[in-house]
């Protein structure tokens, strides 16, 4: 999502006139797009902050904002902590930001632009307040030319008694289909090939356009068939939403990735009730088995917290379970940081000392690379269809792919999107290959693009990349 939010803030400002710089130094507007899910990522910010004073002695006139989500979260906050931040701009007024930037230059005047609190007003004004912002796009900003993300849904009414979302972005609202159909077609106009559609829990859309209700299945059908879309992946996935009607539309529908993140976040009851999760582990496990009933082999990861408040070795052990049972394509991981303004931080005590927390973590995910290895060995010999991506960050790191290099190694995924390597012309970025897979580690495919053999005008059988 913030990634998508720098995508568009960019696009907005270049609008404008403004142009990126990979140099801080030679920078006259500086933005930090911001993330509160964990106490860490603040810590990272206000540091940076810190820095930025210095910045601004040599640079007066320089403009600093923080957008995104701390920004709705700490407010004035940051203003207070760091008195040299010109703009603090939330998820809700990215829109803004050409303006506010414009005013701190040329009136030196600070500002705050936020959305409403949860409690500040009735469900449609804060929802009001949190503007959905999908404006210009700018491919530049892209993973790659070729992917896009696509936000079909802001916010969040789950309240999981951790999370600061439901406040940082407020409240659950579905785009209308047919402004999301359009995008799609624009993105695909420019050359995109892969969309990941976005929500917090994307498959709670919901949406009645012109008397028909649309959820995220009725949507994945009405994009489709948008020629030059060749794959469409959605994230991420509430399990109480993972409905029959969407498990038969991944099945059916065969540019959609059988891709599913469905966090779990716990196996044990007593700790899903703590976070209020809405669904009990066996409420999980029956969804796991509706997902390998209709679509036989879908790729299935998840998210875990470990060492959340009250969390007993039994209760941990539980997850561990859970994880063995499903064999998870690959499992986000993190220890329970408390945040502010949440439930859990309010009413329950962060009681699981850091080493305890630390020593589960890496025991899950000794346990999840494990599974992920053993499962990606079961694909050694066999072909797979890659979306390529370009030059692998190895590629690029050491140089191999700068110039008119004719093979270097490229990376791509899998519509179940497994990570592959394999050697090939960078001019393969954007198509799909056939590679076969001679080797695995725990994250990635290795293997080598299958050559196919094409009868040429002289009857002799030549060798062609795919
Ligand atoms: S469903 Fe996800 S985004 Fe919503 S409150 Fe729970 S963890 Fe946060």
């Amino acid at each position: 999502m913030n990634v998508l939010d720098s995508e568009l803030v960019v696009g907005a400002l270049r609008n404008e006139g403004y142009e990126l710089t990979d140099d801080i130094k030679q920078a006259d507007t500086v933005l930090f797009n911001t993330c509160s899910v964990r106490e860490h990522a603040e810590h990272k910010i206000y540091s940076q902050l810190g820095r930025m004073k210095f910045s601004k002695r040599y640079r007066p006139n320089q403009v600093i904002g923080v957008m995104g989500c701390m920004a709705q979260k700490d407010q004035k906050k940051i203003f207070e902590r760091a008195p040299h931040v010109d703009i603090v701009v939330g998820t809700g007024q990215l829109g803004e930001i050409p303006e506010l930037v414009d005013q701190a230059r040329s009136n030196r005047r600070r500002s705050l632009a936020v959305s409403l609190g949860r409690r500040d007003g009735s469900r449609n004004q804060v929802a009001q307040s949190f503007e959905s912002y999908d404006p210009l796009r700018d491919p530049e900003m892209r993973p790659s030319p070729f992917q896009a993300y696509v936000r079909i849904m802001i916010g969040c009414d789950k309240f999981c008694t951790y999370c600061v979302v439901p406040t940082t972005r407020g409240p659950e609202q579905s785009r209308p289909p047919s402004h999301i159909a359009s995008e799609v077609r624009t993105l695909a106009g420019q050359g995109v090939k892969e969309v990941t559609l976005l929500g917090q829990t994307v498959n709670s859309y919901k949406h009645t356009e012109d008397g028909q209700l649309y959820r995220l299945s009725e949507l994945l059908e009405l994009i489709h068939d948008t020629d030059g879309i060749e794959r469409i992946k959605f994230v991420t996935n509430y399990p109480r939403d993972m409905t029959v009607d969407l498990l038969e539309a991944v099945r059916d529908l065969k540019k959609v990735s059988r891709y599913l993140h469905v966090p779990a976040q716990s196996g044990c009851n007593e700790m899903l009730k703590a976070m209020k999760r809405g669904y009990t582990v066996e409420e999980y496990r029956e969804m796991m088995e509706r997902i390998n009933s209709i679509v036989p082999r879908a790729a299935v990861s998840s998210d875990f917290i470990v060492g959340f408040c009250g969390e007993t070795d039994e209760a941990f052990e539980k997850s561990m379970d859970l994880i063995r049972e499903c064999r998870f394509k690959n499992s986000f991981i993190f220890k329970y940081s408390a945040r502010p303004g949440t439930k859990a931080d309010d009413m329950m005590p962060d009681d699981i000392p850091e080493d305890v927390k630390r020593e589960r973590n890496n025991r899950m995910l000794d346990l999840q690379n494990m599974i992920s290895e053993e499962d990606n060995a079961e694909f050694i010999g066999e072909q797979v269809e890659v979306l390529v991506e370009g030059p692998s960050k190895q590629a690029i790191k050491s140089g191999e792919a700068d110039g008119d290099a004719l093979k270097t190694q490229l990376v791509g995924r899998t519509d179940c999107d497994r990570i592959v390597v394999f050697e090939g012309n960078p001019r393969l970025a954007g198509s799909l290959t056939n590679v076969e897979v001679h080797d695995c580690t725990a994250t990635t495919l290795i293997g080598s693009i299958v050559t196919r053999e094409v009868q040429h005008g002289s009857g002799e059988l030549l060798p062609i990349l795919s």
